[in-house]
């Protein structure tokens, strides 16, 4: 844990994401070095950091979309095992959204977003319906339910996929450089629907971003990333007025 977290950071109550530990190999090379991470419900976590820092590749092993090494990782309690069933249920809990939206391209925006309540969730199709209904007016394309993804602009398709991860009604949310595959005049209604998600409150989120503005505006607490480790986290305004790391610096100096 980095020297620079302040008392103000501490977590109380269960955290609904724990950390304790986790070191991940892709053969010989190590991505995460000894990550402890600990999330309380309802916060707002930006995390940055260089290319290859091993971003990604720590907010996948929250939902087992990779797996760790060592270490313990538990999400709302539950230890994350080898345990298949389990991995459904982990799923279902962590929503996840994705640079390239990972929309089925077969399927209308409605069905995307209640094919996993119909399946995974067992809801029946009128309530998972008017449940997408309900999250397609959130990010303000209601008009779009009946079309294919290939039919809409990239955010479209990137409010579309973030309205399928909230039909599934998740606790914690995911977001990998949301925006990053976005033109640049489509990143601000995206950017707006997260902001939207996150000053409602009450959900816990996790966002891999380098939207400065976003992480000032909206987190509780930024995280740096380099070479596999959390180098430093700060609550934003602390973090961009006075990064103490030398290579939180560095990046701060050429992303700013
Ligand atoms: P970031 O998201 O910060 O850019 P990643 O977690 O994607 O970082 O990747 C961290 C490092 O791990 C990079 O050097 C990348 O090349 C490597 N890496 C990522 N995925 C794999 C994989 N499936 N197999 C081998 N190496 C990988
Ligand atoms: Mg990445």
């Amino acid at each position: 844990m980095s020297n620079s977290s302040s008392a103000s950071l501490a977590v109380t109550g269960q955290p609904i994401v724990e950390m304790e530990k986790v070191s991940k190999w892709y053969g010989d090379f190590q991505v995460l070095r000894d990550i402890d991470l600990q999330v309380a419900r309802g916060e707002r976590i930006v995390i940055c950091g260089p290319s290859g820092s091993g971003k990604s590749t720590l907010i996948r092993c929250l939902n087992r979309l990779e797996t760790h090494q060592q270490g313990r990782i538990a999400i709302d309690g539950m230890e994350l095992t080898d345990d298949l069933r389990q991995v459904d249920r982990v799923r279902r809990d962590v929503g996840m959204v994705f640079q390239h939206f990972n929309l089925f391209p077969h399927l209308t925006v409605l069905e995307n977003l209640t094919l996993g309540p119909i399946w995974v969730l067992k809801q029946p199709r009128a309530e998972a319906e008017a449940t997408a209904m309900k999250y397609l007016t959130r990010v303000r394309i209601p008009e779009q339910a009946h079309k294919f993804p290939g039919q809409l602009s990239g955010g479209q398709q990137q409010r579309v996929a973030i309205a399928r991860s909230l039909c599934m009604a998740p606790k914690v949310m995911l977001f990998d450089e949301p925006t990053s595959a976005l033109d640049p005049e489509m990143v601000k209604e995206v950017l707006d629907v997260m902001v939207g998600l996150a000053e409602e409150g009450g959900m816990t989120m996790l966002c891999v971003t380098h939207e400065m503005a976003f992480a000032r505006q909206v987190a509780d607490r930024v995280i740096f990333m380099d070479a596999g480790q959390i180098v430093e986290q700060n609550d934003p305004e602390s973090f961009f007025a006075s990064p103490q790391h030398p290579r939180t610096q560095q990046f701060l100096a050429q992303i700013l």
